[in-house]
């Protein structure tokens, strides 16, 4: 039977992966196939992508549309961190979670297991596997406390999870101990093993500086110890090697609620880094006015109307290109983020809602924190081959559908990736089409230009950046 596994190491750049400094990252990299333009999906945090890479949908589509949001389904008044007991919660009230089929269910229907060691957030470990509620499939997690009837084949060694510093050594080390504590035959039909660095350190200490370094070649030491794991146990997966979002680094820290708050109290700002969710209160008509407040400040970058109900002149709106969905806050702001072309590793820099000025965050719609990485290797994959074509994590589930000859349902919004695999004919070199969407909005104190930049390939979509002129 055919197996893969996917690893993840959250806040990857492709550009972080060299022979010097992630020497196992880069073999595989050459042993296998590239996606040179890989996006994550707006917003550019973890628990969004974590689900549009198990979903195979945009946020609008499956319903997380930020590490932190309001789910109006169970309470329109509050904002809620997407952590696991906070999903559990919701599950509780709502019946769901996730607003369509994720992988665990669709690998449940079709008799395969899969199981997931994560060192990240409970809430990106609890989205990447929600049928862990029903005790379906496995999630390995610290603050996931398994039924110990349910899962008794699996080692001792899951419950003594060490504890968590940053640089994060300890919990990413813990999941190689459990991963070589499993019997041979228990590596799943699909199995996610996630770490949480070096975006940990990079938001702690900042980018490319030594400890986040260090960090990172820790985790591409481990990577390495996951190949050896499986050539000592005869196991041949296909290996995807993702990440879940870019990075910046931080121009300044903004107080949203200060900035905003205190002037119109009719709304609640969901915080998200590099980005923040803004949704009208209950019985509170949206006033255009908030839009033009937040349009004058520097620090602010694209504003996204998230439905159609917001229609206003001079701002885009979500259905341009990704569905909207009834989680779709009314507004989506991007901080303003600039290009830095003097400092080796650090591609760019993004107004932020938190942490502290000169450290590392992401959220933005930046094409620093857009582009992220995606590695594909395996015995049906191109060898040392690479593309520039379009990529996104909403196409990673069709492509393990296609792999493990799994239908793919009709409502997803990726496409399978076909021009990695070895008995396709798909041209790596094929033409896509890249387009500018601009607006202008005349302000008191002069213009607000915006810009969304898309691109086109055999009609799916994929917004490369969107940027603002003052
Ligand atoms: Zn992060």
């Amino acid at each position: 039977m055919k197996k893969i596994l996917i690893v993840g190491l959250d806040g990857l750049q492709m550009n972080q992966i060299n022979h010097l400094q992630t020497p196992n990252l880069n073999k595989f990299k050459n042993n296998g196939f590239s996606f040179e333009n890989h996006h994550s999906t707006f917003p550019t945090v973890t628990r969004s992508n974590a689900a549009s890479i198990v979903t195979g949908v945009n946020p609008g589509t499956h319903g997380i549309v930020g590490n932190t949001m309001v789910f109006r389904d169970y309470d329109s008044e509050i904002i809620l961190p997407v952590f696991y007991s906070e999903m559990l919660d919701l599950y509780n009230r709502t019946g769901e979670i996730l607003l369509v089929p994720s992988l665990s269910e669709i690998l449940s229907d079709n008799g395969l297991s899969f199981m997931v060691l994560n060192s990240g957030s409970s809430g990106n470990a609890i989205i990447q596997n929600t049928a862990i509620i029903k005790n379906k499939q496995t999630t390995l997690h610290r603050d996931i406390n398994l039924d110990k009837n349910e899962y008794s084949n699996l080692p001792d060694s899951i419950h003594e999870w060490p504890e968590q510093n940053i640089p994060d050594y300890n919990s990413t080390n813990h999941i190689i101990n459990i991963l070589s504590d499993l019997e041979e035959d228990n590596l799943s039909d699909v199995s996610i093993i996630w770490f949480d660095e070096p975006d940990k350190s990079q938001h702690n200490f900042g980018l490319n500086v030594e400890e986040s370094n260090k960090a990172l070649k820790h985790v591409d030491n481990l990577f390495g110890k996951i190949i050896e794991f499986l050539d000592q146990n005869s196991l041949d997966p296909t290996i995807m090697l993702v990440s879940d979002h870019g990075y910046s680094r931080i121009t300044e820290v903004v107080d949203i609620q200060k900035e905003l708050q205190a002037n119109f109290p009719g709304y609640l700002f969901a915080e998200n880094g590099g980005s923040f969710l803004v949704y009208t209160k209950k019985d509170q008509i949206f006033d255009p006015i908030l839009i033009h407040e937040i349009m004058s400040k520097p620090w602010a970058g694209p504003i996204i109307a998230g439905s159609n109900k917001i229609s206003i002149n001079g701002i885009h709106n979500y259905d341009l290109f990704a569905q909207s969905g009834k989680r779709n806050p009314d507004l989506f702001v991007s901080m303003n983020w600039e290009k830095l072309h003097n400092l080796k590793n650090i591609e760019g820099q993004v107004y932020s809602t938190s942490l502290k000025k000169g450290l590392g965050n992401h959220g933005s719609v930046s094409p620093q924190e857009i582009h992220n990485s995606l590695v594909i290797g395996g015995k049906e994959i191109k060898v040392n081959q690479g593309t520039f074509l379009p990529s996104s994590n909403i196409d990673i589930l069709p492509t393990i559908l296609t792999l493990l000859d799994i239908g793919i349902p009709k409502h997803l919004e990726g496409r399978v990736l076909f021009e990695c695999l070895d008995n396709n004919s798909s041209n790596i070199n094929d033409e896509f089409d890249k387009l500018n969407f601009p607006l202008t909005t005349r302000l008191h104190n002069g213009e607000y230009i915006q810009n969304i930049h898309l691109s086109i390939y055999k009609n799916f979509k994929y917004l490369d950046f969107a940027s603002v002129e003052k």
